[in-house]
């Protein structure tokens, strides 16, 4: 990047003097001088009233052609794969086949070979494993470190992570090594025309759907949020090979360390995890009523999710919140009372299996989104699935 200044437009008023909080510009009487530590905040190009200040981004030629195959993180913790990492390994498979490439999936953790077959059995043609000590639990440096070295040796042309904590703090800093573009939390990914991964998320405030191409640098990268893809059906005849990767830690050259893991506290079953949801939306009127969601999601043996509405209410704790800025949640059969179906929530939920909304406004968008819809008053309906599911089940 290099900063210029229009001699031709500048008045030499001087804004750009006060704009910088450097100190790195400087006016005599004849013009205006940057100094060469100038580190391109660009807080001198928005000041300039004149438009006088240009910076200007050389865009370096990288040569695509030698990148081939997608590489999914294959996230675990506690030895446990994380359920999105099967999920992006069959995505990829989806992805890989219409390329014409392989999948292959990076497996970090202290002894956890045993979860290779998975992730072959959901579509990895290869599994590249490092185990060490040092990557038993995640820590950014040495995760960033040897995932790295197994991206530069592959020279995959997409890299998929799943959008949970540790998939959006490792992603960006890998991004930001190899110089190349990340899209994060996609809900949608495809190959376009021209080979290349389009990435679709919601943007300007989920009102519209962005779908964006990396189309200048390699790998292709982008984080997708759990959930949004189905898992695929295991396949324990599929063959595919295994790579041990050497790696080279050393704990001196960490700056972090673990002194303890303390688990989240939850109330009930995780709205992530759960393969019934009944949600609660403003139209429940009073906090009170929530009562009548829990009994029902306790019928069924369902998690409580909420609109982003009673959320910020306090009717209700974030961690239950289903949308653009809460969780992305994929179950079995998804209730929604008195949800009006705002675009931001339907993100979160709309790929449930079964979906059936309770509202009074028969107009109400969430009725678009819905296999199954009652119109009518959610505070008279709830209590009465509530008795019915309950004699039903045998309670
Ligand atoms: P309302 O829109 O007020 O709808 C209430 C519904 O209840 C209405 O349809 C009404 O007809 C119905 N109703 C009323 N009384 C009854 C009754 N007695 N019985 C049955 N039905 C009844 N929202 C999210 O949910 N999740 C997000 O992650 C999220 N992220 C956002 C991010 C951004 C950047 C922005 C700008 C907004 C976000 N929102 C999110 C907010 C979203 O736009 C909506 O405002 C919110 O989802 C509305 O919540 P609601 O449906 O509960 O309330």
């Amino acid at each position: 990047m290099s900063i210029r200044i229009l001699e031709e437009v500048c008045t030499l008023c001087g804004e750009c003097v006060e704009s910088c909080p450097f100190g790195a510009i400087s006016l005599t009487e004849e013009k205006i001088e940057i100094a060469e530590d100038c580190n391109l905040c660009g807080a001198c190009v928005e000041a300039c009233p004149f438009e006088a200040i240009r910076i200007t981004v050389e865009r370096k030629e990288v040569d695509l052609t030698g990148y081939k195959h997608i590489l999914v993180f294959a996230e675990q913790r506690e030895g446990n794969l994380m359920g999105v990492a099967l999920e992006l390994v069959g995505k990829a498979r989806e992805l890989a086949d219409e390329l014409g490439v392989d999948v292959y999936a990076a497996l970090l953790g202290e002894d956890v070979k045993g979860i290779c077959p998975s992730l072959i059995g959901a579509g990895a043609d290869k599994v590249f494993l490092a185990c060490d000590p040092l990557l038993k639990d995640y820590r950014g440096e040495a995760y960033t470190k040897v995932m790295l070295d197994i991206i530069l040796a592959v020279k995959p042309e997409i890299v998929l992570f799943g959008a949970t904590n540790i998939g959006r703090a490792l992603a960006p800093r890998i991004a930001a090594r190899l110089k190349t573009g990340l899209t994060a939390d996609c809900t949608g990914l495809s190959i376009g025309e021209e080979k290349e991964l389009l990435q679709t998320r919601p943007a300007f405030g989920g009102n519209i759907m962005a779908t964006i191409a990396c189309s200048h640098t390699r790998p292709q990268m982008a984080t997708v949020r759990p959930r949004v893809f189905k898992k695929p059906p295991l396949n324990s005849s599929r063959s595919g090979e295994i790579i041990v990767e050497k790696v080279s830690l050393k704990e001196e050259d960490l700056t972090t360390r673990i002194l303890k893991i303390v688990k989240e506290a939850g109330q009930g079953p995780k709205i992530e995890e759960a393969e019934i949801i009944v949600s609660a939306g403003r139209g429940l009127s009073d906090p009170k009523n929530l009562r009548l969601v829990e009994d029902l999601a306790s019928a069924l043996g369902g998690a409580v999710g909420a609109s982003r509405a009673i959320v910020d209410a306090n009717w209700i704790d974030s961690h239950h919140q289903v949308g653009q800025t809460g969780k992305t949640v994929c179950p079995k059969l998804y209730i929604a009372c008195g949800i009006s179906g705002a675009v931001q929530h339907l993100v979160g939920m709309s790929s449930s299996d079964c979906i059936v909304a309770i509202n009074k406004d028969p107009d109400a968008p969430i009725f678009g989104v819905a296999h199954y819809g009652i119109v009518g008053d959610c505070l008279e309906i709830l209590p009465a699935l509530t008795a019915k599911f309950k004699e039903k089940l045998g309670e």
